[in-house]
């Protein structure tokens, strides 16, 4: 008897239809012996809704609000899931994130999962039912509800296959896996069969949105099994697993985008000691993530040009905390550029193989794309260009690293 932990996001659960043909799936799985626990996010543009609704009211909603507003998609979902599974015959359970006692700290809308104390869950088990979990929240030390972030169910579900030493945690959603690069850009990107846990932290963190960051951070550290596949049929999906011999063959494993860039340049600062200090210390007091950054060599002007990338969303914020600083540096003011998007290969196999740097770069100039930015960490290099040669990036590099279907 396997325990498994079956995650159905958005598009699976969009209406009643589709909630009882994932009651169908999960309870001929359940039939043939098997534990079940299903944890579900809210249908299919429900959570855009509710934050749509916060918007109407004010420009600045409270987050402890905006949590118990946003958890309330999932929860509905739990309970038509169950109430379709009882219809099947399959004695079923829904639960909240705080029955299930998933507690998280207390940064609202945001929230780490701390610990997850699942004895209703067990109980619900043992009483042979498929409990239904609403994903995307728990609770913190005051009892308020929290989310984990956009995306977050994914995590729900890896934290509680972790918890309960699942032997798998099958995320289910409209893909049929994990692409080499974006179908949409890449029409023949092919899905992978395995990919490693490094390389999807890598490829989730650079915009590829198939699976939320930290689910895969979780599966990592406790060592779950991972299986991204389609809620719409039946082939195996991409399973996200320990890296083992065969995958450091292939020098990259696929190819990410983010147009969710922006490039913010201080020009001519002054260059001496501590200048990086106080930029970044103040734009990450504002809890701004900086990606990248390229300080140029002074000329003899002892000043210096210092661009960084920050996510649009918080591009406003970051221009504004840098203007001040400049200002007060004397340098010759800041400039902001949102046409730019990340450009990433990533592969294990890079530790390995000499001179993929220089192909990638050569590709992208024979293809007439200009680099702006360049970061590279073991198991990938990202290139930042303008966002109208995005997608031209995205096919050169998938063309020359022979990533195409066979
Ligand atoms: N419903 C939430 C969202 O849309 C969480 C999730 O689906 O994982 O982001
Ligand atoms: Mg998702």
């Amino acid at each position: 008897m396997s325990l498994i932990v079956q995650k159905y996001g958005g598009t699976s659960v969009a209406d009643t239809r589709r909630i009882k043909a994932v009651a169908e799936r999960v309870a001929s799985i359940a039939k043939n012996g098997n534990q079940v626990i299903v944890v579900v996010s809210a249908m299919a543009g429900e959570t855009d809704k509710f934050e749509g609704f916060a918007k109407d009211i004010t420009e600045t909603p409270d987050e402890r609000e905006m949590d118990l507003l946003l958890s309330s998609g999932e929860r509905i979902t739990s309970a038509l899931t169950a109430m379709a599974l009882q219809e099947t015959g399959c004695p079923s359970m829904s639960f909240t994130g705080r029955q299930v006692g998933i507690r998280t700290d207390s940064s609202h809308t945001k929230a780490l999962i701390e610990d997850i104390e699942a004895s209703r869950l067990k109980t619900a088990l043992n009483e042979g039912k498929v409990p239904v979990v609403a994903g995307f929240q728990g609770i913190n030390e005051l009892s308020d509800v929290t989310t984990l972030g956009r995306g977050g169910s994914d995590t729900t579900a890896v934290a509680i296959a972790a918890a309960l030493k699942a032997d798998v945690c099958e995320i289910y959603t409209d893909v049929e896996g994990v692409f080499t690069a974006d179908p949409r850009i890449v029409p023949d990107a092919r899905k992978m069969d395995r990919v490693s846990y490094d390389e999807m932290l890598e490829m989730a963190s650079l915009g590829a949105k198939v699976l939320h960051g930290r689910s895969v951070e979780f599966a990592k550290k406790y060592n779950v099994p991972l299986v991204v596949r389609s809620s719409f049929n039946e082939r195996p999906g991409t399973l996200v697993t320990k890296e083992d011999g065969a995958m450091e063959k292939v020098v990259i494993t696929g190819i990410t985008h983010d147009r969710n860039q922006t490039r913010i340049t201080l020009m001519r600062v002054p260059d001496r000691p501590g200048i990086a200090a106080v930029i970044f210390e103040a734009v990450a007091k504002a809890n701004i993530n900086v990606d990248m950054i390229v300080q140029n060599i002074s000329s003899d002007d002892h000043a210096t040009d210092m661009s960084f990338t920050v996510s649009k969303k918080d591009e406003k914020k970051a221009f504004d905390i840098t203007k001040k600083i400049s200002e007060e540096l004397g340098s010759k003011g800041v400039s902001i550029n949102s046409d730019v998007a990340k450009v990433s290969i990533v592969g294990v196999g890079m530790q390995s193989h000499f001179g993929v740097a220089a192909q990638m770069f050569e590709t992208l100039s024979r293809a007439g794309i200009n680099i702006m930015m360049i970061s590279t960490s073991e198991i990938k290099i990202s290139c930042v260009v303008d966002v109208s040669q995005m997608e031209d990036a995205v096919k050169a590099l998938h063309d020359s690293f022979n990533l195409a279907k066979v």
